[in-house]
């Protein structure tokens, strides 16, 4: 097990566009190893996701882990943690939501982020398989937001409203509501 350290904003490898993933790579033990360390960092730092690139790996792939004890981060009352290979997002409704959003490479600061309601991703799993499923909602918010960082964008290019970005100790003060607070 290893915690790797996350490339923080301003780190020209996260404003990269990420290379896609082989087949054989998807099988290779250097991948499986990778994607075991990014599941040891995401839980260090509380996160629900994790780009390879935040790790210095500029791969098209992603992880993210949604908390069985919430419901709005799990896949129809399944939990799991799902490895997402080379993704590609399709927007099925494109009526806008917002939602705080946190990055483990933006540490320290919260900012309300607009983004299509309901996506569908296809994906290559961990058997080499290539997969569909559709999200909304939140969830629908984490996926565009951790296949943004293989194309090099960052949650805070999207903020339409700068005075709607804040630092922690202030967004818990000023601006947590019911919503939960995560960081992806
Ligand atoms: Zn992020």
């Amino acid at each position: 097990m290893a915690v790797l350290d996350v490339l923080r904003m301003g780190h020209p490898l996260l404003r990269q566009r990420a290379r896609k993933v082989s087949d054989s790579e998807i099988h290779s033990p250097e991948m499986k190893k990778l994607i075991e360390d990014m599941v040891d960092t995401m839980h260090a730092h509380d996160g629900v996701g994790l780009a390879a690139p935040q790790v210095g790996a500029s791969i098209r792939m992603a992880i993210i882990e949604l908390d069985p004890e919430n419901d709005r981060y799990t896949y129809g009352g399944e939990t799991r943690l799902g490895v997402y290979f080379n993704p590609e997002i399709e927007v099925l409704d494109e009526t806008p939501q917002s939602f705080w959003e946190g990055c483990l490479s933006v540490p320290g600061l919260r900012g309300r982020v607009t983004r299509p309601r309901q996506v569908r991703v296809h994906y290559t799993n961990l058997e080499g398989e290539r997969c569909v499923l559709e999200a909304e909602d939140f969830l629908a918010t984490v996926f565009q937001h951790e296949f943004d960082h293989l194309d090099g964008v960052l949650y805070v290019d999207r903020l339409e409203d700068t005075h709607q970005l804040t630092y922690l100790d202030e967004f818990h003060q000023f601006w947590l509501g019911d919503e939960a607070d995560v960081e992806v």
